[in-house]
């Protein structure tokens, strides 16, 4: 990685982790790329990139909750993961829910055909291996990026590499190895086809998800979703007439304080909508779209409030369940076959094969017993990085390079996803770009709000990365960058 044949220096980003954000983010390098010559290296651990926990193909075609005309990986041409579809799909429209695996498919299909473009003085490199850890090199004031048994020295590093395994939850200390506690919900054969019962923790749409694929895999399949308070989520629509006029702002209408106003503001927004003959799917888009600076504008103590008391509203409403996979669900409710319980698991044991649940129903302190052949955790990967198993977070953070939000969220960033170091010193070299971006934007999970974040980060990235080996950092770089990828608060610098 030192020199070119013509003998310019080269500079080099190495991405860690190919699912949506780290292969968008190549994509986005390859087809708005540094002016100097550049090396990219996206490492993966998966044998296939663009499929991260979304977008891989499993033996049942999940669908995604989005329909495809609001899919496209570039905000700027929204029909492009339709005109890719059609190829396979000639009847796909902008209202269709595409199977998931497809979306992986068409990020791969993106990258290839950037790598295609690529100008001469770029460098693209796939590397297969799982990155254990990322340090100062002290001698050429580089990064060391550990992949195996093998280095790379990187001029800059993201790591795209979502969301951290989440820790053994205390009540399952106990079954962790037992090969009836799942804790991977999307697991091909998750679920045998000779389980008669079987507990979910969770009622989100990964329960959802693993509900219908079990019930399709196995007829019979008596299954139970407990979550603490046992409601599901609600139902997607293709398209809806929208009654707001859309430039109205709406920031200054909902900004409030408190989570208290917050949820008041959203609900006399909700009323406002449905008076006028709308859906409150719109109320729930037009909130989001300022989700930001809403969050950004609750002081700590709120917003432990809001993860409290209303996260939960907020939730069933934005993350709504494809119509099909909906229609499923209820289907499984209605034939008894599912039943979804408010409560929480107190702790799992063995029974031979089996496993017992102890769990408390909501509001009482009695314990019910819940014999099952199979537990799957389905409450999903955003518990923040607390406790994490992950080899490549637990370095981060014991070492002080990462560190965590208050909110217990994700981790410390500026706005264009620059770590915050345990001192507080803002990385100059080492980025975030993912779903942990909640602890600063709140809404940070889908397609619609990362797409956002990788051409920010890319745009930094590119300005940085074209500058002479003695010029600014990428502080300098920033300051020069749009005010929203600005808005971020001021942190000290590191050298
Ligand atoms: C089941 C599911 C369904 C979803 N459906 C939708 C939808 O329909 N619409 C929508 O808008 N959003 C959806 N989302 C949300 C959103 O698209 C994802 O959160 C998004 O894919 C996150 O991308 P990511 O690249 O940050 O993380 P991931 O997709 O998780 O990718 C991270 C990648 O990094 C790799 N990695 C991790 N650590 C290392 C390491 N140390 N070394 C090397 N590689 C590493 C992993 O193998 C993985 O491939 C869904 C999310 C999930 C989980």
């Amino acid at each position: 990685m030192a020199l070119p044949a013509n003998g310019a220096p080269v500079r080099s980003i190495v991405i860690v982790g190919g699912g949506f954000c780290g292969t968008t983010l190549a994509t986005r390098l390859l087809q708005h790329p540094p002016a100097a010559p550049t090396r990219i290296v996206l490492v993966e651990r998966q044998e296939q990139l663009g499929c991260g926990v979304a977008f891989a193909p499993h033996a049942y075609p999940y669908l995604l909750n989005v329909p495809a005309g609001r899919m496209s990986a570039d905000s700027q041409d929204e029909g492009q993961l339709i005109r890719f579809a059609r190829r396979r799909l000639p009847q796909v429209d902008g209202h269709s829910f595409l199977p998931r695996q497809l979306y992986g498919e068409y990020l791969r299909e993106r990258l290839r055909l950037a790598r295609l473009a690529t100008p001469g003085w770029l460098h693209f490199e796939s590397v297969r291996g799982e990155v254990s850890n990322v340090r100062s090199d002290a001698a050429s004031g580089r990064l060391c990026v550990t992949i195996g048994q093998r280095t790379l020295l990187a001029d800059q590093v993201v790591l795209a590499c979502g969301d951290p395994g989440p820790a053994v939850p205390a009540y399952a200390a106990d079954v962790a190895a037992h090969r009836a506690y799942v804790r991977d919900p999307y697991r091909d054969g998750a679920i045998a086809a000779t389980d008669r019962a079987v507990l979910l923790i969770g009622a989100g749409l990964t329960m959802a998800d693993v509900a219908v694929a079990g019930a399709a895999r196995n007829p019979d399949l008596h299954i139970i979703a407990i979550s603490r308070h046992g409601l599901l989520p609600r139902v997607q629509r293709a398209t809806f007439q929208p009654v707001l006029a859309s430039r109205v702002d709406l920031r200054n209408e909902l900004t409030r304080p408190s989570a208290r106003g917050l949820l008041s503001a959203v609900r006399t927004l909700i009323g406002t909508v449905e008076n006028d003959g709308g859906d409150w799917r719109e109320a729930i888009t037009r909130v989001r779209e300022v989700a930001p600076l809403l969050w950004q504008g609750l002081g700590e103590g709120e917003r432990r409030r809001f993860l409290r008391h209303v996260r939960i509203y907020w939730d069933i409403h934005r993350h709504r369940m494809p119509p099909a996979t909906a229609e499923q669900l209820e289907a499984l409710r209605r034939n008894g076959q599912l039943q979804v319980r408010a409560g929480s698991v107190a702790q799992l044991c063995a029974d031979g094969e089996r496993l017992v649940a102890l769990w408390r129903a909501r509001g009482r302190f009695d314990l019910q017993e819940l014999w099952v052949d199979r537990v799957i955790e389905c409450s999903g990967l955003h518990q923040g990085v607390a406790g994490t198993a992950d080899a490549l977070w637990r370095q981060l953070l014991e070492e002080g390079v990462a560190s965590m939000d208050s909110s217990g969220l994700g981790i410390r960033t500026t706005s264009y996803g620059a770590l915050v170091d345990a001192a507080g010193h803002t990385a100059t070299r080492l980025f975030y770009l993912g779903p942990m971006l909640r602890a600063q934007y709140w809404e940070a999970t889908a397609v619609g709000e990362l797409r956002q974040r990788v051409r920010e980060l890319a745009t930094v990235l590119a300005a940085s990365l074209s500058e002479p080996l003695s010029g600014p950092s990428v502080r300098a770089t920033v300051t020069s960058h749009s005010k929203a990828v600005r808005a971020g608060s001021a942190q000290r610098t590191t050298a």
